[in-house]
């Protein structure tokens, strides 16, 4: 039996180290076409700001070492052509035919470049791999620029922002929809592109950026789309989304071939229909379970609630579940709460933090929240999440046992003063 695990990054290495725990025997491979493996994409804007170096902080795994301590076999500048199912091998872009018996796709995402004019001119760059990274890291040090244009307003976008403001370049960052982080909320939207004024830079919403600018460092970090090329060629459906269709088992509309990560849909357990929201922690979560089926066990990942977290300049925001426009949006009645609070006691240097909750009116279900501050951002967040998971109502909410001291919290958690504000609307 031989597992062939189609990119070896969060999702392919994921799917192939779980087979490997599941089937000691199954003999594995993995394929990349590029020479590098196993890096944290997440770090990226951080090295582009100075804090983390040398670039190769960012690499967990070589091939040699990901086959010593995982025991798997991985082959980089080994590019896919084409999968040829009724064969049940897929062809490098070489010539070479390998045979599988079980497949697993996780080809990730890529950036369409069409989205912008004149975007193949060397200063218009993509942060997306080790390689966009050395090449931007490359073009700050070698030119005395001032001025960078981001393109897109999603989180790789503010987050390069930061750090090309850490670098000393004024931004100019353009959103072709009306909101940022992809969140329809034009509250929060408000608040941040006021917040990343304060800190020079500048967002234009609502403006499409046809043609790149001829001068300074342009960033193209909108256009995400699912890697599904491959898949597609070889038969295998996509979804609504536009990524592939997959069970819960993770195994697309071809038996025996699996998809896992950025190029995988997953399921939204809040609307409960297909959603393509790519990120890191759902890929590794998405490509165990891949590779558990694979390997012949039975597994299976549940979907998502929607959960992020970013940076801005500072202030952490944290979203889950839909916003009250979103929520509208997919046939709820929703009615939300904002609470602006201190994060901590007062006498321990609380800091202001904003709290969103989002709930349907009809059934008294949270549907999703928004938390920005300073601390505890991500712990907050994640109670509203572990409560999507639970389809926790208001009211059951409102009662969470939550942790208090001093330096930690405050003695009505903000969370639960939310809740309190959200019931008075139900
Ligand atoms: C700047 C940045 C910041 C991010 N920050 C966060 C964060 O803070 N939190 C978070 O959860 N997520 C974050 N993400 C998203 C996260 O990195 C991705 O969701 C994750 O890397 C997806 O993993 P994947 O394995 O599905 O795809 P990828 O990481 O894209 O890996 C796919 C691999 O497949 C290879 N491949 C594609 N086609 C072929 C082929 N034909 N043959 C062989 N190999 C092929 C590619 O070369 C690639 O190495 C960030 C991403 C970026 C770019």
């Amino acid at each position: 039996m031989r597992l062939v695990v189609i990119g070896g990054v969060a999702a392919g290495l994921s799917a192939a180290a779980r087979a490997r725990r599941a089937d000691p025997s199954l003999e594995i491979l993995v394929l990349e076409k590029t020479d590098s493996i196993s890096y944290s994409a997440c770090g990226l804007p951080y090295f582009i700001e100075g804090r983390v170096q040398p670039l190769n902080r960012l690499v967990r795994y070589t091939a040699e070492k990901f086959a010593r301590e995982r025991g798997v076999n991985v082959r980089t500048g080994a590019e896919v052509a084409a999968i040829e199912h009724a064969r049940r091998q897929v062809a490098l872009a070489g010539g070479e035919r390998i045979h599988y018996d079980k497949l697993v796709i996780a080809t990730g995402a890529r950036i369409d470049r069409s989205v912008l004019g004149g975007s193949d001119q060397p200063h218009v760059l993509a942060l997306h791999t080790l390689a966009d990274a050395s090449r931007m890291d490359a073009f700050l040090r070698d030119r005395p620029l001032k001025q960078a244009t981001i393109v897109g307003g999603g989180y790789i976008g503010i987050e390069s922002a930061e750090a090309l403001r850490a670098r000393g370049l004024a931004v100019e960052m353009f959103e072709s929809s009306a909101h940022l982080l992809g969140r329809d909320d034009a509250a929060l939207t408000d608040l941040l592109v006021k917040h990343l004024a304060t800190f020079g830079v500048t967002v234009r919403l609502n403006t499409r950026l046809k043609q790149a600018p001829d001068e300074g460092l342009v960033l193209l970090a909108a256009g995400y789309r699912p890697n599904v090329e491959l898949a597609t060629e070889a038969g295998v459906q996509l979804g609504a989304t536009g990524a592939i269709e997959v069970t819960d088992r993770m195994e697309t509309t071809l038996g025996g071939i699996f998809a896992a990560g950025d190029c995988a849909e997953s399921r939204h357990l809040v609307t409960g229909r297909p959603t393509w929201i790519p990120l890191g922690t759902t890929a590794n979560k998405m490509g165990r379970v891949a590779g558990a089926n694979a390997a012949g066990q039975r597994d299976r990942f549940p979907g998502i609630v929607g959960t992020s977290i970013v940076r801005v300049c500072g202030l952490g925001v944290g979203l889950t579940g839909l916003s009250e426009a979103q929520a509208r949006h997919e046939g709820f009645d929703p009615r939300a709460a904002i609470v602006q609070s201190g994060d901590r006691a007062h006498y321990f240097h609380g800091r202001p933090v904003r709290v969103e909750l989002v709930a349907d009116k009809r059934t008294g279900r949270l549907l999703g929240g928004c938390i920005v501050g300073e601390h505890e951002v991500a712990g907050r967040v994640n109670v509203i999440a572990t409560a999507l998971h639970a389809r926790m109502r208001v009211d059951e909410f409102e009662h969470l046992d939550l942790a208090y001291a001093p330096p930690f919290a405050p003695v009505w958690d903000p969370l639960l003063v939310a809740a309190r504000q959200l019931m008075k609307q139900l």
